[in-house]
């Protein structure tokens, strides 16, 4: 099991000194539970999943204005800009809680229910700080050229990893939950021979199994994009990261580069 502390490094708080006065907070909610859902409601208060991700944006005070991550929604995990006199949230259904888990328990994290629960809240916490990350840019009106979706899994990825002792492990749990949905999604899209196809099979390919492939193709790309940060922030705790997705010297040397000039992007633009 990997370690449980969650300190806040004094980094976050160092640049809070610096940082403009954003008058925007993050607050919680959560929905009342159905009979299925009450323990993941549960799990969601008790471990403070939320109240971590809100006290480091919080303490980061990069918001212009509120934000409330809304757990137990229907829809989502989505962000919603605020509207007709409701602020900005976060919607986050119980139900996506228990979809991590059943995907963690298919791929054997069932060693312990505590090997489980931290996998699960890991993905969890990732995915906060993803939604958070859609808040940040759009409030901030902070351009994507490289697409948007990308842009805050890298957000939330250097977040964690700034601002918790062990926040490259929860990057990496969150990761590896992409990770198995692209290894199913491989086995549910039907490919007669087991190889992928060319572009011309998938002009010719029924819409949905083409749907799924695209779909496997960026739970991969997730994986492997969060991968090459956590490795590049720390190559010798994470050198097995290079052997898993086979990083040549130079690619393992580009994902160092890559974390240090990301990482100063991002603090540099939520410090103004
Ligand atoms: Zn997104």
């Amino acid at each position: 099991m990997r370690p449980v502390t969650r300190t806040l490094l004094l980094l976050t708080l160092l640049l809070a000194l610096h940082s403009p006065a954003h008058a925007g907070t993050v607050t919680l909610a959560y929905e009342p539970a159905s009979r299925e859902d009450v323990h993941i409601a549960e799990m969601l208060i008790e471990s403070h999943v939320g109240d971590d991700a809100a006290r480091v944006i919080n303490v980061l005070n990069c918001l212009p204005r509120n934000v409330v991550i809304r757990f137990g929604t229907e829809e989502g995990p989505q962000y919603a800009p605020a509207m007709k006199g409701r602020p900005a949230e976060i919607h986050f259904p119980y139900t996506f809680v228990a979809e991590l888990q059943r995907i963690f328990t298919r791929n054997g994290y069932t060693d312990s229910p505590q090997t489980l629960e931290r996998a699960t809240l890991d993905a969890v916490q990732h995915t906060l700080f993803h939604e958070l990350g859609h808040a940040i840019i759009s409030m901030r009106g902070i351009p994507t050229d490289g697409g948007e979706e990308d842009a805050v899994d890298s957000l939330a990825t250097i977040l964690l990893i700034e601002s918790f002792e062990n926040g490259g492990d929860i990057a990496l749990n969150a990761a590896d939950a992409f990770s198995y949905l692209a290894s199913e999604e491989e086995l549910e899209s039907a490919i007669p021979d087991g190889t992928m196809p060319s572009d011309d099979d998938r002009a010719t390919m029924q819409p949905n199994i083409a749907a799924a492939l695209d779909e496997h193709s960026l739970n991969v790309h997730r994986y492997e994009a969060i991968a090459c940060l956590i490795y590049g922030s720390n190559p010798e705790r994470y050198s097995f990261i290079a052997e898993d997705i086979q990083l040549s010297p130079q690619d393992a040397a580009n994902c160092v580069d890559n974390y240090t000039r990301q990482s100063e992007y991002w603090f540099s633009l939520l410090q103004h």
